[in-house]
């Protein structure tokens, strides 16, 4: 087996590995590590997060850096503050046997002066967002005219969230002698762009087959209406007592949202979004790495850096609208060894985009059932037991109660006695799932339901009608309406039902249960439509018969170009009655939140997993 002496490195990095409980390289770091030691040529580096590329490329740079020069002579990029602290705390640790060695991390959010002190000490590598960097090379305060390392970080990501002129700009002002580093998960278009406009021939190395996922991830896919994805959610969580899980979302407010109803069920959740301040967001973080917020809801740029090793689930609550977005957020577990769950909640209409995904990581989904309330309750009884077999018993304490509970108990069995403590823990799980309905959605249910929707105004009942002063004479059509609609975010996947248009004002109809949500949305008095103040009124429940738009309309069904980036799937309704169908649960791996988090979080943490 390949030793880290093996690849080139000097005792004093191979004593810190060993500290850090490095024993042999990985894959990546294998394939990197004497190549730049070796080399001076441009290296491209498909690794997916968790496979080591930190060290694959900060080794062999510390190993050549030049401890007696001042000079900044390693760059790093990387798409978040999170993952540039992670990435300059790692150096450190590198490094910690390295006498005089300085790193500095430089990202937004955080007071610069700060950051430019720390630079005017000198720092041998610099680890930067590309935001924060452009700045301090514009103030003059990072120099980096005679680097001899620039490092690219999960390029995709950068790329992804919008840095390509960050990039250029860096990219511009640092020398051509300097050997560039990329190192992403996926390479579309954007990334392949940067490394042949600025890299020279370079080597490609690959931990792993390019693009895809790990081998220790396995994919399953629930198939729902759209109504019951969040009841599935539930489920899902419910049947694994013990998940540690990131649930992502595509947009902000979907976050919020799951994460707000989650917790509002009483599971131990939170957000995790760009919304949130810095603090905010440090904040949650740091809980859910300490194991005490089991899940965490999360868009996907917000999720980056996250370090966070062994995740039980990944789940979909929607799948990504870009396909390589898959592949980082399954490899968010499966790592350091573990095996991994990513899961795609989907309704029928969006199965067709498991395909693609499948080609690219090269392995395929498979159809899962949703869990039965039995099975839920067959999985909570066996956690409640492992936790009552393992309950540290205060011998001391009890004593001196234990006689009047003998006396009160006498004539019970231990099979009755048994029973009896395990019903007082678990009745509400019991009667929560009593009947629960089936939420997989069958092409048979989804057949009927289709002729349904087409059918004669099944849902009448379940709609509001609105009025609202713009028409024809504002060159408004039902598309443009829809857009507008759908731009006021009001719900996601929100049924709109019957449209009229006229000339000077026109009237819609959304799902009933939306119907405060959609008057406060347009009640903002900041929405314009052709320079018109939009202005939004309930009205009564009756139809011209002439409408212009007509029959029932599904957001996911929209092609034009109404400018809502957060709904492209799925259809049906999301009605607020079905968030809670079954009852409000509070029952089970939920129901005490502070039970589940010393529960989870506590000090013992073997308690926490069976085998
Ligand atoms: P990275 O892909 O750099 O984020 O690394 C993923 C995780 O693996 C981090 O927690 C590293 O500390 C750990 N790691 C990286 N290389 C090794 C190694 N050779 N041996 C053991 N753990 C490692």
């Amino acid at each position: 087996m390949t030793t880290f002496k093996d690849l080139g490195l000097n005792e004093n990095i191979i004593k810190a590995l060993t500290d850090l409980g490095y024993e042999n390289p990985t894959e990546i770091q294998e394939k990197a590590i004497p190549q730049v030691i070796a080399s001076k040529e441009d290296l491209k580096a498909f690794a997916q997060t968790g496979t080591g590329k930190t060290a694959a490329f900060s080794l062999p740079i510390l190993e050549q850096i030049d401890i007696n020069s001042n000079n900044t002579q390693a760059i790093i990029l990387s798409p978040t503050r999170e993952l540039a602290l992670q990435i300059a705390k790692n150096i450190e640790d590198f490094a910690k046997h390295f006498k005089g060695f300085r790193v500095a991390a430089v990202y937004g959010g955080a007071n610069i002066e700060e950051q430019i002190r720390k630079l005017k000490k000198g720092a041998h590598i610099v680890v930067g967002t590309p935001g924060r960097t452009v700045d301090l090379i514009n103030r003059r305060q990072l120099k980096l005219a005679n680097i001899e390392w620039l490092v690219l970080d999960e390029a995709d990501e950068m790329l992804n969230m919008g840095f390509k002129d960050e990039l250029d700009k860096i990219l511009e002002v640092t020398p051509n002698t300097k050997q560039t580093l990329l190192f992403s998960a996926t390479f579309p278009r954007e990334v392949e762009s940067i490394a042949k406009n600025y890299m020279t021939k370079p080597v490609e190395i690959t931990s792993g087959q390019k693009n895809k996922g790990s081998d220790q991830v396995s994919h399953q896919y629930y198939v729902v209406s759209e109504r019951n994805r969040y009841n599935a959610l539930k489920r899902i969580a419910d049947v694994n007592p013990d998940i540690y899980s990131i649930i992502f979302c595509r947009t902000r407010r979907e976050t919020q949202e799951v994460a707000d109803k989650l917790i509002k069920d009483g599971y131990n959740a939170d957000a995790l979004h760009g919304d949130l301040s810095q603090a905010q967001r440090d904040s949650v973080m740091g809980k859910f790495r300490k194991k005490h917020l089991q899940i965490l809801v999360a868009t996907d740029v917000a999720a980056r850096g996250l370090d966070v090793t062994d995740l039980t689930h990944v789940i979909n609550h929607k799948l990504p609208d870009q396909i390589e977005s898959y592949t980082h957020r399954s490899g968010r577990t499966g790592r350091a060894g573990k095996e991994g769950i990513s899961i795609a909640i989907v309704t029928a209409r969006e199965k067709g985009k498991l395909r693609p995904i499948e080609r690219i990581i090269g392995k395929q989904f498979v159809s899962t059932p949703v869990p039965t309330g039995k099975e839920i309750c067959q999985n909570q009884l066996l956690k409640l037991i492992d936790k009552v077999h393992d309950i540290e018993i205060n011998e001391t304490e009890i004593n001196d109660f234990l006689p009047s509970i003998y006396e009160k108990l006498e004539g019970l069995d231990r099979e009755e006695l048994i029973k009896r403590f395990v019903s007082l823990e678990f009745n509400t799980f019991l009667s929560y799932y009593e009947n629960a309905p089936d939420l997989n959605d069958s092409d048979q249910m989804r057949r009927s339901s289709d002729r349904d929707s087409r059918g004669k105004s099944r849902d009448d009942e379940n709609m509001s009608r609105f009025f609202i002063n713009i028409g024809r004479k504002d060159k408004l059509n039902p598309a443009r309406l829809i857009g507008l609609i759908n731009d006021q975010d009001i719900a996601k996947n929100i049924e709109i039902g019957q449209i009229e248009i006229l000339d000077t004002f026109s009237f819609f109809e959304l799902d009933k249960n939306y119907t405060e949500e959609t008057i406060s949305a347009f009640q903002k008095g900041d929405v314009d439509f052709e320079g018109r103040n939009v202005n939004v009124e309930k009205t009564e429940k009756k139809r011209s018969g002439r409408g212009g738009g007509g029959g029932r309309r599904d957001r996911g069904d929209r092609k034009d170009g109404g400018g809502d980036r957060n709904s492209r799937s799925g259809g049906g309704r999301s009605r607020s009655k079905d968030r809670k169908s079954g009852g409000d649960f509070s029952a089970g791996f939920g129901r005490k939140r502070s039970d589940s988090k010393s529960d989870f979080g506590g000090s013992k943490p073997s308690r926490r997993r069976k085998g």
